[in-house]
């Protein structure tokens, strides 16, 4: 008997950090384990330029046979939301919702429709629906085990825990894990009674009854924390299903047909030597106040090293504000704009800046980048990693905090800035970090180590690789599961 081929449908919910490891995850179950995938891509009602990023990532991925896009249709729920407290949590899960009826009514319309549900952690509504299609259901969690360690413990933490963490500025303790410090908490985490904390709660419910949890990391990377997810005398017994650490996904460097502003890049990266240029970027949504980015561009100066910069139009209050629009800034100003009066001539010949976006995967893996001052976004870090590039860490938002601790205290392969009392990082502590990854003696074996992850991250995507074995036995289990399902569809279950 041949075997069915399996059709798994891939939510990716709205921004660039949750498309991108969703693509790679399509490419990599269609190339390596014969699955055909649909990705719904959901999307906000945000600009054109937004739009355009997308249409450049899944430009890389159109020549992937095997994967069918379906693009949900923008919806706006800017009414739904506190105009004085728009929080990008809830603005990503009221749009998931309100593209409920879309997704749902494409699946039903399928062919071939998919035996396979696999959300992100803001697709988790969802699950429901897929389950009274007997589907098999999956969560992927594009980020680290440690803070899925974290969301997965979330609903057996008491409350008087989560009123310490928030008011007496205790950590929160999770089984096989380290702590996670007041410093480095979520707002989720610190604001406990509040909707977006119930929803967060809710939602992890739902992904603790899936029939499997993905996760973008890989066993030499974080080994205490997986040991924690997985192993039935820790965390792991709060799953139903199993947990794979089937990472790191992140974006391959693909030949493409270059615009005019990357090859302006890339050659101008071409005649630098070799890990001389530091690269700055904060992610598809991180912008700073307009003091913080001047103070940026004096340390950058002071640093006296090669740069690139994606500059983005300054934001006073909100450091995510640029998720939703990756494009341009909306205010027509050039990014000389926003920066130090004769910055942008004083270090012309040292440096360049982009304004928005770059192609940053294709920079990180150039030999004349050296360092990389990151938000520390997931998907950034790992690209960071597998190019071997050392960093700042600079987290924003979201889990990034977690990522710099990571980072910098465990894994030892980033510095992290640190703000002074005013919240602000001064330009010669910028200098002292940036000189400390490209050129301090005392502190190259951040690059050694690097180096050394960056090599079992291959090692553990490669045949027999710890990584490609833990997606062998996803596929494998998708295979039980849809002979299970189909039986149940038959019995009228
Ligand atoms: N990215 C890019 N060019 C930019 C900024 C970001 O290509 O100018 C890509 C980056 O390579 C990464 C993703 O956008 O793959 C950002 O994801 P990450 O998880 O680092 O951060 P997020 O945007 O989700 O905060």
């Amino acid at each position: 008997m041949v075997t069915p081929k399996i059709h798994a449908a891939i939510l990716a919910s709205p921004g660039m950090g949750h498309l991108i490891p969703t693509m790679e995850l399509a490419k990599r179950l269609t190339t390596h384990h014969g699955f055909d995938v649909t990705v719904f891509i959901v999307t906000t009602d945000s600009s054109d330029s937004d739009r355009t990023t997308t249409s450049k990532i899944l430009q890389q991925t159109s020549n992937f046979n095997g994967i069918n896009v379906v693009v949900t249709p923008p919806v706006d729920v800017s009414d739904k939301l506190d105009p004085n407290n728009p929080s990008l949590g809830l603005r990503i899960v009221l749009t998931m919702f309100e593209s409920l009826p879309y997704i749902q009514s494409q699946i039903l319309s399928m062919k071939f429709p998919p035996s396979v549900l696999i959300v992100d952690l803001f697709g988790t509504m969802v699950l429901p629906m897929a389950r009274d299609l007997h589907m098999s259901t999956y969560v992927f969690f594009a980020t680290n085990a440690w803070f899925s360690a974290v969301s997965i413990y979330l609903p057996f933490i008491t409350n008087e825990a989560f009123s310490r963490h928030a008011n007496d500025h205790e950590p929160l303790l999770i089984p096989g894990c380290e702590p996670l410090r007041f410093e480095d908490t979520l707002e989720t985490f610190v604001a406990p009674w509040g909707p977006i904390h119930e929803g967060y709660v809710e939602a992890v419910k739902e992904i603790l009854s899936v029939d499997g949890i993905l996760m973008n990391t890989w066993q030499d990377l974080e080994p205490a924390a997986i040991k924690a997810v997985t192993e039935n005398g820790i965390l792991g017994q709060f799953a139903k299903g199993p947990v794979y650490s089937i990472g790191p996904l992140v974006r391959t460097v693909e030949p493409k047909e270059k615009t005019e502003g990357e090859k302006l890049i890339l050659s101008w990266l071409d005649k630098q030597p070799d890990e001389s240029v530091i690269y700055l970027s904060f992610g598809s949504g991180g912008t700073m106040s307009e003091a913080q980015m001047r103070e940026l561009a004096y340390g950058l100066e002071l640093s006296k090293q090669r740069f690139i910069w994606v500059v983005r139009q300054p934001m006073e209050e909100d450091a995510s504000a640029a998720f939703f629009n990756t494009g341009k800034g909306g205010d027509g100003l050039a990014v000389v704009d926003y920066l130090p009066e004769g910055f942008v001539n004083r270090t012309s010949e040292l440096g360049i800046c982009v304004p928005m976006w770059a192609p940053q995967a294709e920079i990180l893996k150039h030999p004349a980048t050296g360092g990389f001052v990151t938000h520390c976004g997931w998907n950034s870090v790992l690209e960071s990693i597998l190019s071997g590039v050392p960093m700042v860490a600079w987290p924003l938002y979201a889990e990034q905090k977690m990522n710099a601790t990571l980072l910098s205290e465990e894994l030892g392969v980033a510095v992290r800035v640190k703000a002074t009392d005013g919240g602000m990082v001064c330009r010669e502590q910028i200098a002292m970090l940036i000189r400390r990854v490209m050129v301090d003696e005392d502190d190259i074996c951040m690059r050694v180590k690097v180096k050394e992850y960056k090599l079992s991250g291959e090692k553990a995507l490669s045949m027999f690789g710890s990584s490609h074995e833990s997606l062998c036995q996803m596929a494998k289990d998708c295979e039980v599961h849809l002979h299970l399902n189909s039986e149940a569809k038959c019995r009228g279950a």
